[in-house]
C-alpha cells in the first residue's frame, strides 16, 4: 500500500488505485477546473474522480490530455441513473468526452430505486469489464440490500463500493460488509461536503498536537483506516494541503477522538430512501 502520495490501494482483481484522488463534483467552470487539476498533478495526485452527471468529463479529459499522461492517470467515472438501460452506450459516450478507450474504475453512481434498473446496469458493466475498457467496476451509494441484489443478478462483487464517509458518519458496519465481499471502499465528500466547520473544532487538539490542519487529520484517519479518498477543492492551497497527509500518523488516541464524533448526519441523500 505505501505511505506516500502514490500509496495505493489493491482491489481484488489486483489493479491498484491510488489512495488520493481529486474531486471535481460541482466544478463546471473550466478554468477553474484546468487550475485544479493542473495544481493537484503537479501536487502528486494521480487519481481524478468524475462522473457523467458532473456535466465535466469533456473539460477532465482535455486537462488530462493537456498536462499529464494519461496511463499514468487513474480516471473514476459513473454511469447516471437515467442511462441504467443504456449503460454500453454511456460508456461509449463518457470514453469519448474523457478522450479515452479506457477507465480505470467505472461505477453505478446511485442504485436508483425509482427504476430499479441497477441490476440490469451491473450486468451491463460485467460485460464492459470483460471487454477490457474498464480495469476495473463497482458500485456508489450501495448498501447491502443493493449490492446482494446485483450480486444475485451476476455472482459478481465490485471491486469498489464509493460511498458518503466523514467523521460524522464513519460507515463502518457497510466497509465491514464489503470487505468480506473483498469490496473495497472511497470516501466520498471526505470533508463533510463544506460542512468542516461541524467537525473541526472537535478535531482541533488533535490537530494542533501534530501540527495538522483539520481537514489534513481528517483526511489522514480515511488513510489509516483503509480508504480511498476524494477530497474536492478548487483553491490551490487547500489542494496542496490535502496531499500533505503523509508525513504523519494518528495514534490510538486520535482514533478514539475521531470515533466519538459519529452522530449520523448525511450530507447527500440517504440511498435506502433516495428517490432519482
Ligand atoms: P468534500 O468533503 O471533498 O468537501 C469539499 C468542500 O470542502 C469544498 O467546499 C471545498 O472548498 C472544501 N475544502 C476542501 N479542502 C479543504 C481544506 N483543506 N480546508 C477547508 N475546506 C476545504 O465534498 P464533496 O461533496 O465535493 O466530495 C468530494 C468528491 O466526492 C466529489 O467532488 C465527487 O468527486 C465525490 N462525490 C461522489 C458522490 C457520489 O454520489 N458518488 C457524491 C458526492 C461527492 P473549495 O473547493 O472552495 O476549496
Amino acid at each position: 500500500m505505501g505511505n506516500g502520495i502514490n500509496a495505493k490501494i489493491k482491489l481484488s482483481n489486483g489493479v491498484e488505485i491510488p489512495a488520493l484522488g481529486l474531486g471535481v463534483w460541482r466544478v463546471n467552470d473550466e478554468n477553474e477546473l484546468r487550475t485544479a487539476c493542473k495544481t493537484a498533478l503537479e501536487a502528486g495526485y494521480r487519481h481524478i474522480d468524475t462522473a457523467s452527471a458532473y456535466n465535466n468529463e469533456d473539460m477532465v479529459g482535455r486537462a488530462i490530455a493537456d498536462f499529464a499522461d494519461r496511463k499514468n492517470i487513474f480516471i473514476t467515472t459513473k454511469l447516471w441513473n437515467a442511462d441504467h438501460l443504456n449503460a454500453e452506450a454511456a460508456f461509449e459516450r463518457s470514453l469519448k468526452n474523457l478522450r479515452t478507450d479506457y477507465v480505470d474504475l467505472y461505477l453505478i453512481h446511485w442504485p436508483s430505486q425509482k427504476n430499479d434498473n441497477y441490476p440490469a446496469a451491473w450486468k451491463s458493466l460485467v460485460k464492459i469489464y470483460e471487454s477490457g475498457k474498464a480495469r476495473a467496476i463497482g458500485v456508489s451509494n450501495f448498501h447491502k440490500v443493493h449490492i446482494e441484489k446485483i450480486i444475485g443478478a451476476t455472482g459478481v462483487a465490485p471491486h469498489m463500493n464509493q460511498v458518503e464517509r466523514h467523521p460524522l458518519l464513519q460507515q463502518k458496519g457497510l466497509a465491514d460488509y464489503c470487505a468480506g465481499l473483498g469490496t473495497a471502499m472511497t470516501a466520498y465528500s471526505p470533508l463533510a461536503s463544506g460542512h468542516l466547520g461541524d467537525i473541526a473544532d472537535k478535531i482541533r487538539p488533535v490537530a494542533e498536537k501534530h501540527g495538522k490542519t483539520a481537514a489534513q487529520v481528517i483526511l489522514r484517519w480515511h488513510f489509516q483506516t483503509g480508504w480511498v479518498l476524494i477530497p474536492k477543492s478548487v483553491t490551490p492551497g487547500r489542494i496542496i494541503e490535502n496531499a500533505q497527509i503523509f508525513d504523519f500518523e494518528l495514534d490510538q488516541a486520535d482514533m478514539a477522538v475521531i470515533a466519538s464524533i459519529e452522530n449520523g448526519s448525511r450530507f447527500l441523500p440517504n440511498p435506502e430512501t433516495a428517490n432519482f
